[in-house]
């Protein structure tokens, strides 16, 4: 069934990120009869692309929408889908309806993708050898979080967005480069909503906005009156290595999500969204380059080396309330130096050096990205300089190699947490008939948690109709 084509809605969702789609995807699947509108800011998947991933450039042309956290499929359109199901990481989904009832959610959500074409392979950190690898990283005081994680692939998530998107659109009205300018309340309990397309009225609204709509989330909410809270941002590093010296590690758990709490500061750094054989890419969040990596299945696109973040977490106490603009300015310290990401091997960090062409020029570690040498230890606070550098001598204890002096550094990655708003157990805020999930909310952090609260959202509603 085709929904009716009007600007008045049964529900209206915001964002076709993940938990978006989810959110779509459950109201047409149990009510077929409900008008459902999915509006979405960028593209089409079939119309994303990015300069550098198509290599048309080499470096971040700062376009107008960044198809690499905008459009149908959202900020995970370009990643290599590493689908956790865990409620370890990922989120907090379970601060409001617990641990079990997320971990079922995450299952429905990957029943729903294997539907459309997923893999069923997973990898998980509860066999005999990843076990080794625990009771090796306990040695040395790295932790391994459990999770079991099902990589997607690069190629393999677009293919999966492409039917997704095929589905929905014969269902309800995805109306891509709509971006909703504003939201409100209506007088007879709806919402009315200024859209690139036009005015949308709905009854029910979800904002899923992910975190590149998340400061005009933010501001919004303030708008109405919604006071949301965010205290936390993870500043960091992404490491760059031959994929040989994590083999034994990524080949038992694919990706290793190790804490560490650091003896100088008691901070806690963490290892993040590791891409065996992967590649690191840029990031454009409101204009400010980051970096990130992801990783194809297909091994004729793979690279010598392995990625991954060194993420420090800063929990900030009052009356200071914006570690958003904290992490924002000291990536853009990075764009300044640099004109985008800046490398530095680590030998040159330790030894005081900036890294330059010449040096690179000598370096056995091919970089994947073609970023900018140069010094990060102008760029990272002392404290954060010194975290990273007392994980990555912890982890090379665990992973011999780790800490070589062409070991390649890329600053910064920065991940910003949404502020959080008070939601019920369904995930409505404080004005009835409002839902809000996914990233943008402050509620998740990774695909599957994302999804999950997106069927959550869609159930309350669901409810409320019955
Ligand atoms: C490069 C990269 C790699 C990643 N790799 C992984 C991974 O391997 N595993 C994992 O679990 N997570 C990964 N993540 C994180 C993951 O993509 C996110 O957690 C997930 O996409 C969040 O889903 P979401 O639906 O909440 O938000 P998003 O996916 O960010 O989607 C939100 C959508 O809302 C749209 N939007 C925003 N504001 C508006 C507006 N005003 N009007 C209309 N539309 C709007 C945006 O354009 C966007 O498309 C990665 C992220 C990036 C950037």
């Amino acid at each position: 069934m085709t929904a009716a084509r009007s600007g008045e809605y049964d529900v209206a969702i915001i964002g076709a990120g993940i938990a978006g789609i989810f959110a779509a995807y459950e109201l047409v699947t149990r009510r077929p009869d409900l008008k459902v509108a999915l509006l979405e800011q960028g593209p089409a998947i079939g119309r994303r692309s990015c300069p550098i991933i198509d290599k048309r450039s080499d470096s971040c042309v700062d376009c107008p929408t960044c198809s690499i956290m905008r459009g149908f499929g959202g900020a995970g359109a370009f990643s290599d889908g590493k689908f956790n199901f865990t409620t370890q990481f990922g989120g907090w989904l379970g601060d409001y309806v617990g641990p079990d009832e997320v971990m079922a959610l995450i299952e429905y959500v990957d029943r729903v993708n294997v539907a459309f074409g997923a893999t069923e392979e997973s990898f998980s950190t509860y066999t005999e050898e990843a076990d080794r690898i625990r009771r090796l990283a306990l040695g040395y005081d790295l932790h391994l979080l459990d999770a079991r994680c099902k990589h997607l692939g690069t190629e393999k998530n677009r293919e999966l967005l492409a039917k997704q998107h095929q589905w929905l659109t014969e269902r309800l009205d995805v109306m891509c480069n709509a971006k909703v300018h504003a939201f409100s309340p209506r007088k007879d309990g709806g919402f009315a909503l200024e859209t690139a397309k036009g005015t949308v009225g709905c009854r029910f609204l979800v904002a899923a906005p992910g975190r590149s709509g998340a400061e005009w989330f933010t501001g919004q909410c303030r708008g109405l009156g919604l006071e949301p809270i965010n205290n936390q941002v993870d500043l960091g590093v992404r490491v760059e290595l031959p994929a040989a010296v994590f083999k034994h590690v990524t080949d038992a758990v694919y990706e290793a999500k190790l804490l560490y709490r650091t003896k100088q500061y008691k901070d806690q750094v963490r290892t993040f969204c590791m891409n065996p054989y992967g590649h690191v890419v840029t990031e454009n969040t409101d204009g400010i380059i980051t970096v990130n990596g992801h990783s194809y299945t297909d091994p004729k696109l793979r690279s010598e080396n392995t990625n991954f973040a060194l993420l420090v977490s800063n929990r900030f106490t009052s009356p200071f309330r914006e570690p958003y603009q904290y992490g924002k300015r000291i990536a853009s310290l990075s764009n300044m130096l640099g004109g985008g990401v800046l490398m530095q091997r680590y030998g040159d960090l330790i030894s005081g050096n900036r890294t330059n062409a010449h040096r690179m020029e000598q370096s056995f570690v091919r970089p994947t990205l073609d970023a900018t040498p140069g010094d990060l230890s102008l760029v990272l606070p002392k404290r954060h300089l010194d975290n990273l550098i007392e994980m990555i001598q912890a982890l090379d204890r665990l992973a011999p190699g780790t800490a070589n002096h062409d070991t390649l550094l890329y600053g910064v990655e920065v991940k910003f947490y949404s502020a959080r708003l008070t939601l019920t157990s369904e995930l409505e805020t404080q004005l009835p008939g409002f839902f809000a999930a996914g990233d943008g909310a402050g509620i998740t952090r990774g695909l599957s948690q994302a999804g999950a609260s997106g069927v959550l959202a869609a159930r309350g509603i669901l409810k409320r109709l019955a």
